[in-house]
């Protein structure tokens, strides 16, 4: 029963297959027609599926109309033909495979140091002509170890080969070329050796072998001719249909593989037509082994596996991603995505992780960020344990909290810790850089929780203790009154708040704060006492203020009447406020120009009445008034005579002291209110 053999490492390389789907991009966008310098793969019937969507070949640049869309192919061009398609105004998309770019690049920086370069590889073929092309006429193209012998003997000579060229033959043109102290570099594509290694192991073990594949093609044609050489009974067919024309036996082990610019579908319906043939699905994939293709020069390079970090050289920039020569074998891909930074260029080092030594298309894949994430991860850990605050920056708004990027990494900050008091629009924070502190980290989660708040905290709390240092009780600072409660005002005296007590409002007795200070009023204010354990701060705003007892003796003056306020009677007389803090009494005998049965016969408490200045005993706190004496001045002096007095004021002769018990002027001190008293700490 036959087995069919397919080939992993068949069909579209890389480089052809993005040239591919820049072509049909552009279709897709409906450019029309979409120009190709020559066909953009060796596969005809491909070439005309393209061309009946509107893609067109064409090798003459005179042919092409300016404004027309042109796209590279894979293998690049020359520079004069780069340079006539710009001057005719035409728009070109570059698809040259990056790995062909590369050896261009390396090709032009050799020659611009005075430098020979050699291609090893055919010099009509469009890559070495575009590479030649590149060498200020310091190139030479060799295809044979004969050919490369017979080169002049130049100095430290640069050689590079054509991406599909054939390892072995490039491992003798370097051999002959080892006299002539040569810088090798083997920029034969990956790619192409895998297909070859794998292709020659299947025909090895074959007993038919058909290589899929436009006769046209290069690659093709080698692959051809390498399972040719293992397996006699080799075939090379372009479409299903020819296989019509080939004779299997039942026993025969079939292998299938595919030159480079052959399309998926067109190799897929081959690997079909070969089932039908046989009634026979048994399909048994290839083993990837690599043990028949061990060069001298490839045992130089360098071995890599995933996850391992590397420094390499950028050697190729394109719009989606960055080619960086690692010393190995084939250049690894950064896609633009995975770059830390876009400020990278040609010749840079950079440290990149590899991420898989084979994409499945024969590229190692890279990346620049992996690293950085790494070392950003350590830092946030490390940042985390410490304590220490981290810088960040809002960048979305989403429920529950803000997103903020912590070194490249994504972090969240709920919205009850962005800042010390509620946040209403945490849209407000995007964009903002902010310290943070990071409050949880789960890097298998992938989840960093950072705080805002507990930063804002500790600055202020800084801020406090820096603020604490500066004062001292007994000091008179300056504030502002920030809050008012039953009990007292809270006074910002710079950065901290304090509390003075109602009792410490006033020299008077003060019913509610407000009827002494005002918030936002500024005040001065004497610390009273600092308590940095309960962060508490006593403050005094009367003490600042001159005790009215002090002056009274000036301002006083006995025989003078002066107005007052009733705040108080008792049996024996009311006490009238002459100031806030200051009281003074009137006996019940001087309440009134006639004899009166009890005090509020003659004044009610809130009367504001006038009282004569009898005495004024500022040790013992004591000012006796009269209501009676002032009534009479007054009046005498309203009628200016002493009988329109005595005529206005019939005076009950009965002595006030004959009716009231001996009340001198000054009102008990046990029965004076407290407002009238000093207090305690005076
Ligand atoms: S064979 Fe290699 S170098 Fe050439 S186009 Fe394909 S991927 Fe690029």
């Amino acid at each position: 029963m036959p087995q069919l053999r397919i080939a992993k490492n068949a069909g579209f390389c890389f480089g052809v297959r993005r040239a591919m789907a820049s072509v049909e991009r552009l279709l897709d966008e409906g450019v029309r027609p979409v120009y190709t310098l020559g066909p953009l793969m060796h596969n005809p019937d491909a070439v005309k599926a393209l061309e009946a969507r509107g893609c067109v070949s064409q090798e003459d640049i005179s042919q092409i109309p300016p404004g027309a869309t042109v796209v590279l192919r894979s293998h690049g061009v020359r520079l004069e033909d780069e340079q006539a398609l710009s001057l005719r105004g035409v728009r070109v998309v570059d698809a040259t495979c990056p790995f062909v770019k590369r050896i261009q690049a390396m090709a032009e920086a050799a020659s611009g140091e005075g430098r020979r370069v050699i291609v090893a590889g055919d010099r009509e073929h469009p890559e070495v002509r575009g590479v030649l092309s590149r060498t200020r006429g310091l190139g030479e193209a060799v295809s044979t170890p004969e050919e490369a012998a017979l080169l002049p003997p130049f100095e430290r000579p640069l050689v590079v080969s054509q991406t599909t060229f054939r390892p072995s033959r490039f491992q003798e043109i370097c051999q002959a070329l080892r006299s002539r102290d040569p810088e090798i570099v083997n920029t034969i594509c990956l790619t192409t050796e895998d297909r070859q290694r794998e292709a020659v192991e299947i025909a090895r073990e074959s007993d038919a072998m058909i290589v899929v594949g436009g006769r046209n093609s290069a690659n093709t044609r080698e692959l051809f001719r390498l399972c040719e050489a293992k397996c006699p009974r080799t075939y090379h067919i372009e479409r299903a249909r020819e296989l019509d024309d080939i004779i299997f036996q039942p026993k025969d082990h079939i292998g299938i593989t595919a030159g480079a610019s052959t399309p998926d579908g067109i190799f897929e319906e081959v690997v079909t037509r070969m089932s039908d043939i046989e009634k026979q699905e048994q399909v048994t994939e290839t083993q990837d082994t690599s043990t028949d293709f061990a060069s001298a020069i490839d045992e130089t390079l360098v071995q890599i596996r995933p996850g391992q970090t590397i420094t390499g050289t950028v050697v190729q920039i394109t719009d989606d991603e960055v080619c960086v020569n690692v010393g190995y074998k084939s250049d690894g891909l950064v896609k633009k995505s995975d770059l830390s930074s876009t400020d990278v260029k040609i010749g840079d080092e950079i440290e990149v992780e590899v991420v898989k030594v084979n994409d499945g298309e024969g590229n190692v894949l890279l990346s620049q960020r992996n690293i950085v994430n790494r070392k950003s991860w350590d830092a946030i850990v490390a940042a985390s344990e410490s304590g220490e605050f981290v810088k960040g920056v809002g960048k979305e708004a989403v429920k529950g909290g803000l997103i903020a990027d912590v070194m490249g990494i994504r972090a969240f900050i709920p919205a009850s810790l962005l800042s010390l008091r509620y946040v209403e629009k945490i849209d407000e924070f995007v964009g903002q850089e902010m310290d943070l502190k990071i409050i949880e980290t789960d890097k298998a989660k992938k989840r960093v929780v950072a705080s805002r708040k507990a930063v804002l905290q500790a600055e202020e709390a800084e801020k406090k203790k820096a603020i604490w240092e500066t004062l001292h009780e007994g000091d008179i600072v300056h504030g502002i009154v920030r809050r008012l409660t039953s009990f007292g005002a809270f006074v910002d005296i710079g950065g901290v708040d304090g509390l003075v007590h109602v009792t410490d409002l006033s020299w008077a007795r003060v019913g509610h704060p407000s009827e002494v200070v005002s918030v936002n009023q500024p005040i001065d204010v004497k610390i009273l006492k600092l308590d940095p354990e309960r962060d508490r701060i006593s403050l005094s705003y009367k003490a600042t203020l001159p005790k009215p007892w002090d002056v009274a003796g000036e301002k006083y003056i006995p025989g003078t009447i002066v107005t007052g306020k009733v705040v108080r009677i008792i049996d024996y007389g009311a006490f009238v406020e002459l100031e806030p803090g200051l009281d003074g009494m009137v006996h019940i005998s001087q309440c009134a120009l006639t004899r009166i049965a009890k005090v509020e016969d003659a004044v009610k408490v809130g009367d504001i009445i006038r009282v004569k200045i009898l005495s004024v005993d500022t040790e013992a706190k004591r000012i006796s008034l009269s209501i009676r004496q002032a009534l009479e001045d007054e009046a005498f002096e309203s009628v200016n005579t002493p009988q329109d007095a005595a005529d206005e004021f019939a005076i009950d002769e009965q002595p006030a002291e004959a009716e009231a018990p001996e009340a001198p002027e000054a009102a008990e001190p046990a029965e004076a209110p407290e407002a009238a008293e000093a207090p305690a700490e005076e």
